[in-house]
């Protein structure tokens, strides 16, 4: 019996931070064998009034691996939706209400799902054309803000040659950090189906199909090392119940792996360390024990490698 074993991180466009970059760069050297889903955000190479793009051509490499898989992840930030040449929506917030105020910028709180197919398809056409522009190429795979992808979402990614989305996550697993938000709302509308054993599926829309891969871990701002272990026992346990191979996806955000901005009552945002790092690499150094015991062979995978 095998496991497929991802680990993915969603870039959010809002800080590249030398200690986070560097943390990124840490995992991948302690643990060669254990490629990563760069879900970029185009947002990162975007100008405005509160982001200087001009040192990140040089910043975003530093915390991706050579072995990693590119893929785009989309935030409806106002600076990416004004360059791509369609009108901002400051409404609804993953919190309620309008949009909040991030570090000097509005939308990266809004689902990307309030903009209409040929929106969304200007966006995600600008999106892959910046990321060209800074030397990725060939995306084939995708993450939605908040995990806020529908048909519209799929009909556009599809006008784009993107044939896989890795938006679908457990809702319980939203609950965990945002209980009672429109965000936990949305992830069991959007996800009804979705749980910690979710496996790979085909969807298909129009007459062509996308191929989905859960992220039914979540990411580790969202689930302990100890409760992400306890559901890759339950993926191993599942599988081998049915008979078949098992599935597991987890991961992280670039912004917030070691060190974040944490909003502060008067309106400030100071840099604080985050728990995540530990985390991470407390989940891959037991997967890579568990590798060599054999008991179920581990493949860390990539999406890429299972289209
Ligand atoms: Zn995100």
């Amino acid at each position: 019996m095998k496991i497929h074993v991802m680990f993915s991180v969603d870039w959010e466009g809002t800080s590249l931070i030398e200690d986070n970059l560097l943390a990124m760069r840490e995992l991948s050297n302690e643990f060669p064998h254990i490629p990563r889903i760069q879900f970029l955000n185009p947002a990162h190479f975007i100008s405005s009034e509160n982001w200087d793009a001009t040192s990140a051509k040089e910043l975003v490499p530093l915390g991706i691996s050579s072995k990693d898989e590119i893929g785009l992840h989309i935030h409806a930030r106002q600076r990416l939706i004004e360059a791509a040449n369609v009108k901002f929506r400051n409404r609804p917030s993953f919190f309620g209400g309008e949009s909040v105020n991030f570090l000097g910028e509005y939308g990266g709180d809004v689902p990307i799902t309030s903009y209409t197919v040929d929106e969304l398809d200007k966006i995600i056409k600008y999106s892959l054309k910046i990321l060209a522009q800074n030397g990725f190429h060939n995306i084939q795979s995708f993450r939605a803000g908040g995990w806020c992808a529908n048909e519209k979402v799929y009909e556009a990614l599809l006008k784009n040659n993107i044939i896989a989305d890795s938006s679908p996550v457990p809702a319980s697993l939203v609950a965990n950090r945002y209980p009672n938000t429109y965000l936990h709302t949305l992830a069991e509308e959007l996800w009804s189906d979705t749980t910690t054993l979710s496996y790979p599926y085909l969807k298909t829309i129009n007459g062509s199909q996308i191929k989905v891969f859960p992220n039914n871990c979540c990411l580790a701002d969202y689930v302990s090392f100890e409760q992400a272990q306890e559901i890759y026992q339950s993926c191993v346990k599942n599988a081998s119940d049915e008979k078949k191979n098992a599935y597991f996806h987890y991961g992280w955000h670039q912004e917030t792996l070691a060190v974040a901005h944490r909003p502060q009552k008067d309106g400030s945002f100071p840099i604080k360390t985050t728990a995540y790092f530990k985390r991470v690499h407390k989940l891959m150094t037991y997967l890579t024990r568990e590798s060599k015991k054999g008991n179920c062979e581990i493949i860390f995978s990539l999406i890429n490698k299972m289209i």
